[in-house]
């Protein structure tokens, strides 16, 4: 920048880009023009031009329409989410302390602002005007999907509770919101006070140089010498694998699965039953029976018998084979001279071990046939190999790092469908993980359909100063999901943007990436790109068999590992009446079945289980399962067609990819798959044979 420039432009009022037409290529975010002092202003008068739509709707004198009521709330806020996307995304990939601090001011603005919206009663009573009048409104399966989210939305959020139950709800809210926050800060003590120190090496055989290195290096942190193991799982995990001293490894386990159930200030037990009931008591202030039955009615599922109905399915097929599994480990740690019943403290030990000894081959010696180059030419190469759409990088697009790259993606007919940004290495400001998002989502008005623009963030290996990015197999894997997920919002093609691309059931979402996954072992797929970087040799079919069979090694047991926290999961969300008896009992109760090694008393996973009691998966954990299923069924119409069929990959994109969350996905899914999903390709899928229903 030129002095004189510098002068003049202090001279004029700074322009905020945000409040401006954006004048880039497909109106991309004009990253180099964003400043941090831009955010602030940007959010404050997008809120205020979502508040005066909102007024609008509410003060419109005509009676309250389809039209000018839900579809008008519904394209309301546009700003506020390009700012919030750009803001959030950013947070996440490109962050420093001052984005985190303003993150800090700008999100309790954005709660305040939502909040205002819930429970505007005037907005409520013209959408309920509305939805009342359902049946007779003649409108397209979309337009249904969009008034019944539209009415649930403020419902769930307690609008049509009595004053009284609306402070009740309120009250159940926030008691709900600081009791996960204790029980996940209760956790965190529980690892963070526990630690182990050894200081005879002799008892530490097994461990590698590089893990005792660092557990030395934690030993002498706390001023201490010798060798300190803890619970977090670089830590733990390995210690389980490799460690030779038996009671060491029981130690450490038993410390593991008392977490929360001490009786000390860091004790979860009444936490969780506080939990339940409280989340009981407010789904049947919503008209719910149980907390399941309100979490499921938007989900795929939509009821705790079909949740039952996919995890005894999926029982009575892998618990067989689990027991088979446990037996041949058992076996194996008998030829080592081991004679005892194996308990919980040695699975992992002895699993490992036979593992070892059956699938000779380091993952490490998979990397040079995946070089990110050739790995970004594969996977997008599947993309138009099945679906006919091309890639095309351009440089004009600004970009918030200059590792990003911008592709526009272009239909089989030339047609603009979706820039695609790509984040591909780990850097300060970047938070760990791999994720697809958004900064702009799909949606139509009138005849103009805006397209999306799509961000995939990955931490994959850097190169080197030797070497390029050479990927790992498990890499490889995790594009191959990402990518699926940017699939689904680059083909999205819904009249609304709350039902664009990836705004799906959370039982769903996972389908059209773990989709992609399947490719991974596929021969066909890898001969296209798996190239060594320096010799140019395919990767050998033979590599490619051993990562098969490794994929499905003691598969059963994992399986119902699965299953017993989905068991447990529900059961906790399937009271119909308050908890006050004993949280350890319960839960032995609730994993009777799915029992695979010897049950020791006084330990527990619930007082653990951050993911159901504080994260989200409430009545929910089955999903992982449900989604593997369903991704597996979706390949299998592939496989008998041909794993690259343009007209299977048609359907997929035109029945499921397109529709977002248009429709309830079950109806999605029966018109692409001609039926609901069975579990049999998943056992095949796995190395077992399918079963044939009676
Ligand atoms: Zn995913």
């Amino acid at each position: 920048m030129t002095e004189e420039s510098t002068q003049s432009s202090l001279n004029n009022v700074p322009r905020n880009p945000f409040l401006h037409p954006f004048d880039t290529p497909h109106a991309a975010i004009p990253f180099n023009k964003i400043k941090l002092e831009h955010y602030v202003p940007a959010f404050k008068e997008a809120i205020r031009i979502h508040e005066s739509e909102i007024d609008d709707i509410v003060e419109n004198k005509e009676v309250p329409t389809f039209q000018n009521t839900i579809e008008a709330l519904e394209n309301s806020g546009r700003l506020l989410s390009l700012v919030t996307n750009t803001f959030f995304n950013l947070n996440s990939a490109e962050t420093t302390d001052e984005m985190q601090q303003l993150a800090e001011e700008i999100s309790p603005m954005l709660t305040e602002h939502s909040n205002n919206i819930s429970l505007n009663t005037r907005l409520f009573d013209r959408v309920k005007h509305v939805f009342t009048q359902k049946d007779n409104l003649e409108l397209v399966a979309e337009q249904q999907t969009l008034l019944q989210k539209t009415y649930d939305s403020f419902a769930d959020n307690g609008a049509n509770l009595s004053d009284t139950d609306k402070i009740t709800y309120r009250d159940l809210t926030e008691k709900l919101d600081t009791a996960s926050l204790t029980f996940d800060r209760n956790i965190l003590k529980e690892v963070n006070d526990y630690t182990l120190i050894i200081t005879d090496k002799h008892l530490l055989t097994g461990l590698s140089d590089d893990y005792l290195e660092t557990a030395a290096a934690k030993a002498s942190a706390k001023g201490q010498n010798g060798w300190l193991f803890d619970l977090t799982a670089p830590s733990y995990v390995p210690a389980m694998k490799f460690l030779n001293n038996r009671e060491l490894r029981q130690q450490l386990y038993m410390a593991f699965c008392t977490k929360g159930i001490h009786n000390d200030a860091n004790d979860n037990q009444e936490i969780m039953r506080s939990i339940v009931n409280n989340r009981l008591q407010l789904a049947q202030l919503l008209g719910y029976k149980t907390y399941a039955a309100y979490v499921l009615k938007d989900r795929m599922a939509e009821t705790s018998d079909n949740v039952y109905k996919l995890l005894n399915e999926l029982l009575a097929a892998y618990k067989p084979v689990a027991d088979k599994e446990i037996e041949a480990v058992q076996e194996y740690a008998k030829s080592l001279g081991f004679t005892e019943q194996l308990q919980p403290w040695d699975w992992a030990y002895y699993a490992e071990k036979l593992k070892d000894q059956t699938f000779t081959f380091n993952e490490d010696s998979l990397r040079p046939y995946f070089e990110l180059n050739n790995v970004i030419t594969g996977v997008f190469g599947l993309a138009t190999k099945l679906y006919g759409i091309t890639f095309k990088e351009n440089a004009d697009i600004p970009v918030y790092h200059p590792e990003v790259k911008t592709f526009e993606v272009f239909d089989h007919n030339g047609q603009y469908l979706a820039l695609l940004y790509t984040d591909f290495f780990p850097r300060k400001g970047k938070r760990p993980g791999a994720w697809m998002t958004e900064f702009k989502g799909q949606w139509k008005e009138g005849e103009y359909n805006h397209r999306p623009h799509i961000c995939l963030v990955m931490n994959f290996t850097r190169p080197t100063k030797t070497k390029p990015a050479l990927l790992s197999f498990d890499e490889v894997k995790t594009f191959l999901h990402e990518f699926g997920h940017a699939l689904h919002g680059i083909f999205s093609n819904t009249m609304y943007l709350s039902h664009s691309g990836t705004s799906v059931h959370r039982d769903f979402v996972e389908c059209p990436s773990q989709f992609m996954e399947n490719y991974a072992i596929e021969k066909e797929f890898l001969d296209d790109f798996g190239f060594h970087y320096q010799t140019k040799e395919l990767i050998p079919s033979e590599m490619i068999r051993k990562i098969k069979n490794a994929e499905n090694y003691n598969v059963g047991y994992q399986c119902v590992r699965q299953l017993n926290f989905g068991f447990i999961d529900m059961a906790w969300h399937m009271l119909e009446k308050d908890f006050s008896t004993n949280v350890i009992e319960f839960e032995k109760q609730a994993e009777k079945q799915t029992q695979l090694l010897p049950s020791l008393e006084n330990t527990c996973i619930s007082t653990a289980f951050g993911h159901i009691f504080s994260g989200g998966y409430a009545a929910g954990y089955y999903s992982y399962k449900w989604a593997e299923v369903l991704a597996a069924d979706s390949f299998a119409a592939f496989q008998n067609a041909g794993i690259f069929n343009q007209d299977v990959a048609n359907s997929f994109r035109n029945n499921i990819l397109s529709n977002g969350g248009s429709e309830k996905p079950m109806t999605l899914y029966k018109r692409f798959r001609g039926q609901e999903p069975s579990i049999n390709a998943l056992l095949v899928a796995n190395g077992m044979t399918a079963h044939t229903p009676k």
